[in-house]
């Protein structure tokens, strides 16, 4: 996700004659409200160019006059002294006649409707922004709404576009004279910053504390302090909603959290104050470092520093903590006297429902959780939760995309009509595309709850607003039973324009396709925990044969039964009594020790054995996520799994790399290639039983399971004759197992193709299903 799309720079050569020369550039991607002709202005200055620059609708177009040197010294600058916040998609250049300018104009801007339009994430507050913080001869020292060009809210304070300042939230703050002045000169670093404000003009900050007292500005932040040094939890109104903090090293605190907010188990993500606190508490380096700080500043999955540092509710039974920096100017206030050493953020909703944004909604929702409210007056219009990554020596792995990076659009290589996909059920993210633009939504969240699913709504009329596409086709999951395909089936009959139903593990694999630029034929693996498949029954451990249009199931995990059907992703236990009976028959029970069977009670086990093989609600599953899950369940780590993956997070949390393979087996049965777990499965049971450490356990299963899916590539790729192969799918946010597969496949001499920027789990889906419409909407 760090990776932009790299910009093409197509320049022509042609050299002018006379002393001076005149050229156009063309500049497109994120270009606007970005601080772009302001740089390309002075730039001209410097270089002492006469010409003009203009916005159009998608792009800058940028006319420059004087000495070749110059001019050519110009257009290599475009590229490489760019605001922070510009991203340059492409920037063509062509050689015109000299007009004998004799200055540098900002011409008014010039729309074409249809256009596509890019609207720049929010950003965490720039160094300038934060040294006016604490500077106290600086008219905005302290002030928590203290943005520029470079940093500060976008697209949660777009209504509309064009992004003017009438068109968000900013609305109702008229600028004060030093501020307009600011705005106006194009010298400034505030020169056309929309939200720019400051304490006379702008937002004011608020406390409510627990006993009903209302302080501001200054005062208010002091409340809210105080109110967390003494254990309690404040809500508090971030860029994209509210979170709910409070001290992370206060086990009372947290505790008391977890019980209010419902949310028994999830780990908890945390915000220090600086990276060096950070360290104090979590392994961070290299290219984790660089994320922390950069400017989407996302929540960072790093390893525990042990013993561990913060409270033990935090994140228990998690390998990882949740980390952040400070991203706005009122995170940086809450740690500027270095009292604690992280706050718990946690999203400001009860556990599976959307965040809170507005402040009244807010004091409904969040009344029985928090004691104390840290909101203000400027309105976030959209929704947009923390973004999180998850750092592996092979990149960072996005697990949720939202702030930082949503609306950034994924540049596709063949344009596409204006379509919308929906996404899958859990994890919900959207598809807008149109021509070569490709912008998956902010996450969603689970579409389970009438909240949620009214959310899911909401950001699609958002983003058909702020991008002004009008989707002419749908695209969604195969799944009959999903919201989201119910949501599109309507739609599509609504607006008749064609729906088209893509499945899930194809979806996932052209998603990793598009993540990486990459439109041949690939071998796909496809791991997760639940996708429909083809023939009815549940995919979820797929090797397939896949385009843009088409998916071919070359092999698969060995399925097995899951009784109780979606009880079995609860209760993974029930899946471990599936693959022993499998593997053992009907006597399985007799395989196991005391402290795997004992935690299930009496009959339990008979009742599953029965259901199975009367085949009642036992619907066949080749599930590597359900794989994963039955592996814990053996190692007694998770009978009960307060949600789905809690079960494969346990057992990556216990293991670690370099570990001797467990047996196992994948090979062609006639043209299916069949991955069968059941020899590991032996022999963990035999480990189990002889009193081999769990952690090794753990270990072995994860080098297993790697080298099962390497085999299961190379004989895919011997029988198609392809090279590449694509990882996607939910079961590739696990670290050991992600590095260690990428590993494998480089010494077999295969490209490997994984997920950099959406995530690889259902949050990515949306991506994948677009092109995939496209593709076959096209061969129709
Ligand atoms: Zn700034
Ligand atoms: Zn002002
Ligand atoms: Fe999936």
């Amino acid at each position: 996700m760090a990776t932009e799309p790299t910009a093409t720079c197509e320049v022509s050569t042609t050299s002018a004659t006379g002393d001076r020369v005149r050229r156009r550039f063309v500049v497109e991607g994120i270009v606007q409200g970005v601080g772009f002709r302001p740089f390309v202005h002075r730039l001209a200055g410097e270089l002492r160019l006469t010409g003009t620059v203009l916005n159009f609708t998608g792009g800058v177009e940028i006319e420059v006059e004087g000495d070749p040197s110059a001019v050519a010294a110009f257009g290599a600058a475009l590229l490489t002294e760019k605001p922070p916040l510009a991203v340059i998609e492409t920037l063509t250049a062509e050689d015109l006649s000299p007009a004998g300018d004799t200055d540098f104009l900002i011409l008014p801007s010039r729309e074409a409707p249809g256009a596509p339009v890019s609207i720049s994430p929010d950003i965490a507050t720039c160094p300038d922004c934060l040294r006016e913080l604490t500077d106290p001869a600086d008219r905005r020292h302290r002030y928590p709404f203290t943005n520029c060009t470079n940093c500060g809210p976008r697209y949660t304070i777009t209504r509309r576009i064009p992004y003017d300042r009438p068109n968000t939230s900013m609305a109702p703050f008229p600028m004060c004279p030093d501020c307009a002045r600011e705005y106006h000169d194009i010298t400034d670093r505030r020169y056309h910053a929309q939200p720019v404000a400051c304490p006379r003009c702008g937002p004011t900050l608020r406390f409510t504390s627990r006993e009903g007292q209302v302080l501001t500005a200054d005062m208010a932040l002091v409340g809210a302090l105080k109110a967390l040094r003494a254990g309690q939890i404040v809500a508090i109104k971030g860029l994209g909603g509210f979170h709910l903090a409070c001290d992370a090293t206060n086990e009372e605190a947290v505790r008391r959290l977890r019980e209010r907010k419902r949310r028994e188990e999830k780990p908890l993500a945390v915000m220090a104050g600086s990276l060096g606190e950070v360290r104090r508490f979590a392994v961070v380096e290299g290219e984790g470092e660089e994320l922390l700080q950069s400017p989407a500043a996302p929540i960072v999955l790093a390893p525990k520093r042990l013993p561990e540092a913060l409270a033990p509710s935090v994140a228990p039974g998690s390998p990882d903590y949740g980390v952040m920096l400070p991203y706005t100017p009122l995170h940086h206030l809450l740690f500027a006297d270095g009292e604690f050493v992280a706050l718990v953020m946690t999203s400001g909703n009860l556990s599976e429902e959307p965040l809170c944004t507005d402040n009244a909604e807010a004091r409904l929702r969040l009344d029985g959780i928090c004691d104390g409210f840290l909101d203000h007056d400027r309105d976030i219009l959209i929704g947009c939760d923390d973004s999180v990554l998850r750092w592996t020596q092979r990149g960072a792995i996005p697990v949720r995309r939202a702030r930082g990076y949503a609306p950034l659009p994924i540049r596709l290589a063949r344009p596409v009509r204006p379509l919308l996909a929906v996404g899958g059920h859990l994890k919900n993210t959207v598809c807008l595309a149109s021509g070569t633009n490709a912008v998956l939504s902010q996450h969603i969240g689970d579409l389970e709850n009438e909240a949620t699913l009214r959310h899911f709504a909401a950001i699609i009329t958002h983003l058909q607003c702020v991008l002004q596409v009008a989707p002419q086709a749908l695209a969604c999951d195969r799944h009959p039973g999903y919201l989201s395909t119910q949501w599109a089936c309507e739609r599509a009959d609504e607006l008749g324009v064609p729906l088209v139903e893509v499945q899930h593990h194809h979806a996932h694999i052209v998603a990793c396709m598009a993540d990486n630029d990459y439109y041949d034929p690939v071998v796909g693996l496809a791991c997760d925990g639940t996708g429909y498949g083809d023939d009815g029954t549940i995919w979820g451990c797929e090797v397939l044969w896949t385009s843009t249009g088409e998916a071919r199931r070359l092999g698969h995990l060995r399925p097995i039964p899951l009784p109780g059907g979606d009880a079995a992703i609860r209760e993974p236990w029930r899946v471990l009594g599936a693959y022993l009976r499998e593997a053992y028959g009907e006597d399985f029970l007799e395989t196991l020790p005391p402290a795997v069977t004992h935690p299930i009670p009496g009959d339990s086990w008979q009742v599953l054995s029965r259901m199975i093989s009367r085949g009642l609600n036992s619907p066949l599953a080749s599930s590597a996520g359900r794989l994963f899950d039955a592996v814990a369940a053996l190692l007694g780590l998770c009978p009960r799994a307060a949600f789905e993956g809690q079960p494969a997070m346990a057992l990556e949390a216990l293991a670690s790399a370099g570990a001797d393979p467990y047996p196992y087996a994948a090979g062609w049965q006639g043209q299916e290639l069949v991955l069968d777990p059941r020899p590991t499965l032996g022999a963990m049971v035999d480990e189990v039983n002889a009193g081999t450490p769990a952690a090794v356990v753990a270990s072995r299963f994860h080098e297993t399971f790697a080298r099962t899916l390497r085999d299961a590539a190379v004989l895919a790729c011997e029988r198609t004759g392809l090279q590449t192969v694509a990882l996607s799918g939910g079961t590739f946010q696990n670290r050991l197992l992600h590095e260690r597969l990428c590993d494998l496949l480089d010494e077999c001499g295969l490209r490997v193709l994984h997920h950099r920027r959406v995530p690889p789990n259902d949050g990515g889906l949306a991506l994948g299903q677009a092109v995939v419409a496209e593709a076959q909407l096209d061969g129709i």
